[in-house]
């Protein structure tokens, strides 16, 4: 199984993400994860803030 947490059916409505090369990314700019944790502490501008949760996505895209 492929990355840290289940991936869900239905999409988190909260969270709009456009990694799409994440392995819980879902077409509309979806996240199917069931939770994501979001770094980092201390964070002054939002560049410095990112998706631990994030998985690279290995299968192809056709
Ligand atoms: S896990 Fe993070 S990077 Fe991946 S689709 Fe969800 S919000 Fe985006």
């Amino acid at each position: 199984m492929q990355g840290k947490v289940p991936k869900t059916e239905n999409y988190n409505p909260g969270i709009k993400c456009l990694v799409n090369t994440c392995y819980y990314y879902a077409d509309g700019d979806h996240c199917k994860a069931q939770k994501i944790e979001v770094q980092r502490r201390n964070a002054t501008t939002s560049e410095e803030t990112d998706c631990a949760t994030f998985t690279k996505n290995q299968q192809s895209m056709s």
